[in-house]
C-alpha cells in the first residue's frame, strides 16, 4: 500500500477493505495496530467506545512489572519480561513518565517468611536475579512508616510505576501517525465471511477486512465465539483502589507488595507518577462486565488491609476511589493464537499484566499472524514515535517552564490548581492526533480534575474549554515569530 493510500484511510473512513482490523483500542490493541502499521498494510484500530484507552487500560495499578512473580515457563512470564524492557525503551523515546521506585515484598507471617526463598528462586527462573531477602530491621529502614509486625522482605529493585494513560495514548497516537485508521463508536456485534474477507457488523456500520486481530479485553471471548471458537470464558475480576492525597507520598516512596496468592498479587501500596499513593486492588469475580463501580464492602476491605500495612496512611485524605476489571479467564495463561483459515488472531485473557506486556504481545501477535499467512513487508518510511506531554510529577511540567511560558503564556495560565494543569496543555490535547471526546478523556490526557477537588473548583472552566475544544485559548509562539496579542485580547 502506498503512503498516499495509507493517508487516505487515516481519517476514520471505513469504506475501504482493510488488510487488518484490530478490535480493541486498549493498550494491547493499540500496540498491535502500531506494530502491524510498521509494515506495508492498511490497518484499522476499532473500538466500541468513543475514545482509545477507555477500558481496563485506564484503571489499573500502573506498575511496570519485572515479571519476577509470574509462573515460570508461561507465555505471560516471557511476554511480561520482554514487555518490561520494550516499554521502558519506548517510554524513554516518547516521554511516558516512569519512576524507578523499586518494590519491597513484605512477609507478615511465618508462612510468608518461609515463602521468600521460593519467591527468590521463582524470580530467577523468570530471568530476574536482582531480588534480595532482607530481615525486619532492613525492611523498616527501607520503609519506616510500615505497620508493626513485618518479619522480613524480598527486594525487587526494578519494579517501577508508569503512566498507563500516556502509554495507551502514545501507542494509539503512534499507530495513527503510521497511517492506522481509528474507528471509534463501533461495537462489533457479528462477523460474516464474504469472499475471502471478513465483514465486521458494528453499531457504526460494516467494516470489511482481510484479517482480524481480536484484542477486545473483557469482550474478547464473545468475539472469539463469533469466529467459531469456544475455548475460553472471560470473568471480570474487579479491582477497587483508594487514591491518597499527595501529602501521603512521603510515606511510601516504593511499591509495598504482599506475598502473592493463587488469586493474584494481593493488596499493595504504591506511589503513582502523579504524586499520590494507591492502596489496592481488591480481587472479586463478577458477572457484569461493565460494573466498574466501587463498593462499600471493597472499600472496607481495603481500609482493614491498609490499617495493618501502614496505619499512618489511613490518617491521610483520600482523593478518589476507582475500580478496574481484569479480563480473567479459565486459563492460567494468556490465550493468544492464530486461526489461518479464518485469517484471525486472538489476544485474550490478558489479565493483570497487559500494561507491561502490551508491546511484547504485539510483537508475538505479529509473528503468529506472519506464520499464519499475513504478508509482513517492513516499511521504510516510518515516522518517529510521538513525543507525549508529560503527566509525571517527577519531571518538568509546563507551569514550571519559564521559557515555555514566555513563548506561549497559555502554559502559565493554570486552570486545574490541584494538578497544576494549564490552559495550554488542555488546548494542545484538543489539537493532538487523537483529541479527547469528553471530560474523562481530557483528564487522562492532562490530569485536569484529577486532584483533591476532583473538578469542584476547575470543572466549570474545564467544561468551557471542552465546549470550545480549546479554541478559546490563543496559541502564541514568540520564539518562532508566532502571533503576539495584548493581555486584553487574550482574556
Ligand atoms: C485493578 C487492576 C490492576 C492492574 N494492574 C496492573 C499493573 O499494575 N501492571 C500491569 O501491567 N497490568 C495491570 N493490570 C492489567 C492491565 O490493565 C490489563 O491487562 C490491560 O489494560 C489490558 O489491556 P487490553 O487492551 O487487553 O484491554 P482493554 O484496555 O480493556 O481494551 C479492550 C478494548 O476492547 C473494546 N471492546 C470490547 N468488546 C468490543 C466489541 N465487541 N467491539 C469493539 N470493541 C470492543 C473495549 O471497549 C476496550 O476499549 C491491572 C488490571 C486491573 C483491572
Amino acid at each position: 500500500m502506498s503512503t498516499t493510500d495509507r493517508n487516505r484511510t487515516a481519517n476514520g473512513d471505513a469504506s475501504a477493505t482493510f488488510d487488518v482490523v484490530v478490535i480493541g483500542a486498549g493498550i494491547v490493541g493499540s500496540a498491535i495496530a502500531r506494530k502491524l502499521a510498521g509494515h506495508e498494510l492498511s490497518v484499522a484500530l476499532l473500538d466500541a467506545r468513543d475514545d482509545v484507552g477507555d477500558g481496563t487500560s485506564k484503571a489499573n495499578t500502573a506498575i511496570l512489572h519485572t515479571g519476577f512473580d509470574a509462573k515460570p515457563g508461561t507465555l505471560e512470564s516471557r511476554l511480561v519480561r520482554e514487555g518490561y524492557h520494550l516499554l521502558s525503551d519506548y517510554a524513554e523515546r516518547t516521554g511516558i513518565p516512569i519512576e524507578r521506585t523499586g518494590a519491597l515484598l513484605v512477609a507478615w507471617t511465618d508462612e510468608e517468611l518461609e515463602a521468600l526463598p521460593g519467591l527468590k528462586e521463582k524470580a530467577e527462573r523468570n530471568g530476574y536475579d536482582r531480588t534480595e531477602i532482607i530481615g525486619p530491621a532492613e525492611v523498616y529502614r527501607q520503609v519506616p512508616h510500615l505497620g508493626e509486625g513485618a518479619l522480613g522482605g524480598l527486594t525487587v529493585p526494578d519494579e517501577s510505576v508508569i503512566c498507563t494513560w500516556t502509554t495507551n495514548l502514545a501507542l494509539a497516537t503512534d499507530a495513527v501517525r503510521r497511517g492506522v485508521t481509528l474507528l471509534l463508536n463501533r461495537r462489533v456485534e457479528a462477523v460474516e465471511e464474504r469472499g475471502g474477507t471478513t465483514v465486521l457488523r458494528t453499531t457504526g456500520g460494516d467494516v470489511t477486512t482481510r484479517w482480524v486481530v481480536n484484542a477486545a479485553g473483557l469482550g474478547s471471548d464473545v468475539i472469539d465465539r463469533m469466529f467459531g471458537h469456544d475455548r475460553f470464558t472471560v470473568t471480570p475480576r474487579r479491582g477497587e483502589l483508594l487514591v491518597y492525597d499527595k501529602l501521603a507520598r512521603p510515606l511510601a516512596d516504593k511499591i509495598i507488595l504482599p506475598v502473592p496468592t493463587s488469586r493474584g498479587k494481593g493488596v499493595l501500596i504504591s506511589p503513582t507518577v502523579y504524586g499520590n499513593v494507591l492502596l489496592g486492588p481488591t480481587a472479586e469475580d463478577l458477572t457484569d462486565r461493565t460494573d466498574t463501580g466501587t463498593s462499600e464492602k471493597g472499600i472496607a476491605f481495603l481500609l482493614e488491609k491498609g490499617r495493618k500495612l501502614m496505619p499512618e496512611l489511613l490518617e491521610e485524605e483520600v482523593t478518589a476511589t476507582y475500580a478496574g476489571l481484569r479480563a480473567a479467564s479459565d486459563h492460567s495463561d494468556y490465550v493468544i493464537d492464530a486461526d489461518a483459515r479464518r485469517r484471525y488472531v486472538l489476544a485474550g485473557g490478558i489479565r493483570s499484566t497487559g500494561l507491561t506486556a502490551g508491546i511484547a504481545i504485539a510483537e508475538y501477535v505479529a509473528g503468529l499472524a506472519g506464520e499464519a499467512g499475513l504478508e509482513l513487508v517492513p516499511r521504510e518510511d516510518l515516522p518517529e514515535p510521538p513525543r507525549m506531554p508529560n503527566l509525571g510529577e517527577a519531571f518538568p511540567r509546563p507551569y514550571q517552564d519559564a521559557a515555555r511560558i514566555a513563548a506561549d503564556p497559555a502554559y502559565g495560565r493554570v486552570v486545574c490548581f490541584c494538578e497544576r494543569v494549564t490552559a495550554g496543555e488542555i488546548r494542545d490535547a484538543f489539537r493532538s492526533p487523537i483529541p479527547p471526546a469528553g471530560l474523562e478523556g481530557l483528564r487522562r490526557r492532562t490530569r485536569a480534575m484529577n486532584g483533591r477537588c476532583q473538578g469542584f473548583f476547575c470543572g466549570a472552566e474545564v467544561g468551557r474549554l471542552l465546549e470550545s475544544r480549546g479554541a478559546c485559548v490563543p496559541h502564541e509562539n514568540r520564539e518562532h515569530g508566532g502571533e503576539r496579542r495584548s493581555p486584553e485580547a487574550r482574556r
